[in-house]
């Protein structure tokens, strides 16, 4: 077989918020055969993680989704033509409406399909199906930080850039194991010259924490409390910034609030002594060092992520620690186009960085896609759990769930089986016919995946790159954007999407609507131009001289101290820590966190688990970390099989020796199907972000 490439392009790997550009090594008939991590690229810099550099391996899965599947009357999924398929997604969706009315049915998508696929999903479900209710799992991975910015900010708008990894003294991590979870913004730390402090703050002590300059193995949900006494000591030291305060509103109360947070406080809530606290407060507020606030799924997902991710934007705006080199208080999301899902879904917010609530924001997206404004809803979308509670309570009859696997990776999931005998119509669309969900459907609906289609992700420091289609999707599965195109016909809509002929003449649509709004990207031509400038940050306005950026200029936002709230002012928001939703009991003694176990898979395992090299970098059986002084108390060895039981539910893992975990603690990596039959279904009150860091569980050996 000839390995030389006739050919070669770019493409952004599918998975993680870092968005790496990798190379794509093609046949002369155009079919990748192969890639290696593009050297030029700002965001990688030549580098790739496991998981990418085998990017190509689930497309040549056995159990890809090749054709239409509908469960018959027997329960058995039996091949149908699209033309059947199309015909019983319209038929029972439409019946479902006429009986039980717009909100009896709701879509789950995702944040791993392009942004032109999501926000057609969006705008065909709501303004030419007619039904309300939609949300992404990125309300399990960051409506936190969109949240928290929304309202410091006034918009959803992460202010940095990757090049602050490299620029800052001191960096704090909380609740970010970056060392495993985005390995190439690891690199950049260590590409960091400043001889920079880096300081972890995590219950577990990670691969991360152990690469640290400091680690603070702070009680489970201790940095909310922590965070506030920070800011305590640095208001009464008087080691804030009267020019960076100035831009804020709620100064007073702020420092009102914090009177009650001294160290001595908090120090039994964050399990910290107070000289550590002390000192902690004293190296983020050193003057003229430039300090970083750092955090992902630790923070957001949790009961109190908003406050939590608030407090750390408070710390970096009372002492000057935005809008510069190094700084920020930055939300390092998880999805490879999470931040094209916050912009542009149309699910809990308005397509192309707009609001459902505000008419001069419905009449615009109206007059720029060229539709009714009455076609568009002026109420936004339940969030996720609201959805599924109301599938629960037999509310919602019919379920359409796009590219991700709710089966598994919900938040308590055994209740999505319950759940499951309610609804009328489930549909999943998907690469792949064996997904927890696939499997309970009605109907499954083939879909290409990543390197099977073109289109658009945006990162986490808001930087827009291309993907490209390098192979042909088996079988008959088609991109999810000619299966919402066919849908839209089918429905009877197919007129109102006619200008969304191909991805890129939806990405010039959706660009065109932002037009003046924070996320402005009205100077990007088109595909190649993002391409030729190794990708493109927002804003990228066309029309503002001086301000539009340079080619390759990377640009953090808030250098000119104006905030997108209606004062120009960025706002600081706070309220009491609440207590732990599930703590520990007699019962149920142990106190069980769950993350990312690995750089080598990715989520539920659907893609990265299909790749014969990734499976060989990770256990394929489920362990759990138990601590050797908790082991030995309950008689346990290295290897043993346990099970690990909550309220909910039980699964069966092995033992695996680890000092990195506390005592009373335990961990286990959210990889396996079982492991959200355990979580609690808390949630934080602002973001609706589910809760999956901290629930009770005992553990027996079996
Ligand atoms: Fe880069 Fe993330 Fe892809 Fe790994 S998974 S190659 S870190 S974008």
């Amino acid at each position: 077989k000839r390995l030389k490439p006739a050919f070669t392009t770019t493409s952004i790997c599918g998975y993680c918020a870092t968005g790496c550009q990798l190379k794509l090594h093609l046949d002369e008939e155009g079919r990748a055969i192969n890639l290696s991590p593009q050297a030029g690229y700002p965001v990688n810099l030549g580098m790739a993680c496991p998981k990418g550099w085998q990017a190509l391996d689930p497309l040549d899965s056995a159990d890809r989704a090749t054709v239409p599947l509908l469960r018959d009357p027997d329960g058995k999924m039996v091949p149908v033509s699209w033309a059947e398929a199309l015909e019983t997604f319209t038929t029972r969706m439409k019946a479902i409406k006429e009986q039980h009315g717009r909100d009896a049915v709701a879509f789950l998508s995702t944040g791993q399909i392009p942004f032109e696929e999501m926000s057609l999903l969006g705008c065909l479900f709501k303004f030419g199906m007619g039904f309300l209710h939609g949300d992404a799992n990125t309300r399990q991975c960051m409506a936190t930080a969109v949240t928290a910015y929304k309202q410091s900010f006034g918009f959803d708008a992460p202010p940095y850039t990757y090049a602050d990894f490299e620029e800052s003294d001191v960096l704090v991590f909380i609740g970010s194991n970056l060392c495993i979870a985005h390995p190439i913004l690891w690199q950049r730390v260590m590409r960091n010259k400043r001889n920079p402090k880096i300081i972890v703050i995590d219950p577990r002590a990670t691969e991360t924490a152990q690469a640290a300059t400091q680690h603070i193995a702070l009680k489970p949900k201790g940095d909310l409390a922590l965070l506030y006494a920070l800011a305590h000591c640095i208001i009464r030291d008087g080691r804030t910034d009267a020019e960076s305060i100035a831009r804020t509103e709620g100064f007073e109360e702020l420092a009102a609030f914090l009177q009650d947070y001294s160290p001595a406080a908090v120090a039994e809530r964050t399990g910290m002594s107070v000289e550590e606290i002390e000192a902690l407060a004293h190296t983020v507020s050193e003057p003229g060092k430039r300090v970083s606030w750092w955090w992902t799924m630790g923070v957001n997902q949790s009961y109190e992520g908003v406050r939590t991710a608030q407090a750390m934007i408070n710390l970096a705006l009372i002492t000057g620690n935005i809008g510069k080199p190094g700084t920020g208080a930055n939300s390092i999301t998880g999805q490879c186009n999470a931040m094209g899902s916050r912009l542009f879904s149309n699910t809990t917010s308005l397509t192309g960085g707009h609001e459902f609530a505000y008419a001069e924001h419905r009449e615009k997206v109206a007059a720029g896609l060229g539709i009714p404004v009455e076609s568009i809803p002026s109420e936004a979308s339940m969030a996720y759990d609201q959805i599924l509670a109301a599938a629960e309570e037999g509310k919602i009859k019919g379920l359409w769930i796009i590219a991700t696997n709710p089966f598994h990776s919900w938040i308590d999931s055994g209740r999505l089986e319950a759940l499951r005998e309610k609804l009328e119509f489930l549909v999943v669309q998907d690469m792949y016919h064996s997904t927890e969900s696939a499997r309970a459907a009605d109907l499954v609906l083939p879909a290409a995946g990543w390197g099977e289609k073109d289109g658009c992700f945006i990162n986490s420091e808001r930087r827009i790159g291309t993907l490209k289609k390098v192979r042909q999707a088996p079988g008959i599965a088609l991109s999810d954007f000619r299966i919402l195109r066919l849908i839209a016909n089918a429905w009877g809509c197919g007129e109102m999407f006619a200008k969304w002929t191909d991805p890129e003449a939806a990405f010039r649509l959706l660009r065109d609507l932002t037009k003046d709004r924070p996320c402005d990207i009205t100077g990007i031509e088109g595909y190649e131009m993002i391409d030729r400038m190794g990708g493109i940050q927002w804003p990228f306005p066309a029309d503002r001289g001086e301000d539009r950026p340079a080619p390759g200029e990377e640009r953090r936002l808030f250098s000119d101290g104006i905030y997108y709230t209606p004062s120009g002012k960025a706002k600081l928001l706070f309220s009491p820590p609440a207590e732990l939703p599930e703590d520990t009991d007699s019962a149920y003694p142990y106190l069980l966190l769950t993350g990312r176990g690995t750089s080598s898979q990715w989520h539920t395992q659907s893609r990265t688990g299909k790749s014969d090299i990734l499976r060989k970098l990770y256990p394929q059986e489920a362990y759990i970390e138990v601590n050797p002084a908790d082991a030995a108390r309950l008689g346990l060895k290295e290897h043993d099989p346990v099970q690990v039981s909550s309220r909910r539910g039980e699964m069966q893992a092995f033992v695996y020796l680890a000092p990195t975990v506390k005592p009373g603690q335990l961990f286990l990596p959210m990889h396996y199907p079982e492991v959200n039959r355990l979580t609690h279904p808390s949630f934080d009150p602002h973001s609706r972000q589910p809760n999956y860091k901290a629930c009770a569980v005992a553990l027996k050996k079996v």
